[in-house]
């Protein structure tokens, strides 16, 4: 059948489409139901057949149809992205879709995270807190790993951090560093992922984050946003699980 990985992609492409909603407006303290989505520079609501994922973008070539404003290729990025990691979480997890599910959610919420924190430097409490919740209902309601391993895994790899965090502020660096929002997103790895998921996390993120400083040196000096890699990582740990 291979009907339905076309189909576990193109969901992907659509929720993509609405992560693309949140990655704009949560930072902006704007509600992600209403208003419809709209031209961010003549303001004209976008007509539901420009709104389709990735292809509206390249039959507009890019650009607003009413004012000819650029549109930024963040937007077909995020579906095409969010559409291949469905289906990679479906081709994983195709015998059990509701631990497909359980991680189509996670993998949504941590590309949201890693462009808002590319981009803002901070990643949102309302896409991390409560969805802490929301992978431990899933791990307890599908036991596809220990719910207790899970809940250690939750409180330990945030407590780890937040000490972490200390003393890298307190003691070896003697400013800000690693951000407050980054002990959550851990929590949030932990919740759904357990301690597999948190240590592949910790492992790739610091690694592919080092790769990255080396290979460029001048770009990332100073606030490095933590979270894309630690959301790489994450997602490596969820395939490998
Ligand atoms: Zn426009």
């Amino acid at each position: 059948m291979i009907l339905i990985p076309i189909v576990a992609f193109v969901v992907g492409t659509i929720v993509g489409s609405f992560l693309n909603v949140i990655i704009y407006r949560v930072p902006r303290g704007i509600s992600v139901i209403k208003p419809s989505s709209r031209c961010p520079s003549c303001g004209t609501p976008i007509k539901s057949y420009d709104n389709i994922p990735i292809l509206s973008y390249l039959i507009l070539k890019g650009k607003c149809r009413v004012c000819g404003a650029k549109i930024s290729p963040i937007y077909p990025i995020v579906e095409s992205l969010t559409g291949i990691v469905f289906l990679l979480l479906y081709t994983k997890f195709h015998e059990s879709p509701l631990v497909a599910l359980k991680f189509m959610v996670l993998s949504s919420l941590l590309i949201a995270i890693s462009f808002i924190d590319f981009r803002e430097k901070a990643i949102p409490d309302a896409l991390t807190i409560p969805w802490i919740g929301v992978g431990l209902a899933f791990t307890l309601l599908l036991k596809d790993l220990p719910i207790l391993q899970v809940l250690l895994a939750t409180v330990i790899s945030g407590f780890f951090f937040w000490s972490l965090r200390l003393l890298f502020s307190k003691v070896i660096l003697k400013r800000e560093a690693l951000g407050e929002g980054d002990i959550f997103l851990l929590m949030l790895i932990g919740s759904f992922g357990g301690f597999w998921g948190v240590y592949i996390c910790l492992l790739v993120g610091s690694i592919v984050a080092l790769l990255a400083h080396v290979a460029f040196p001048g770009k990332l000096q100073g606030e490095i946003p933590f979270g894309p890699f630690l959301s790489l990582g994450a997602f490596i740990g969820i395939l490998t699980l």
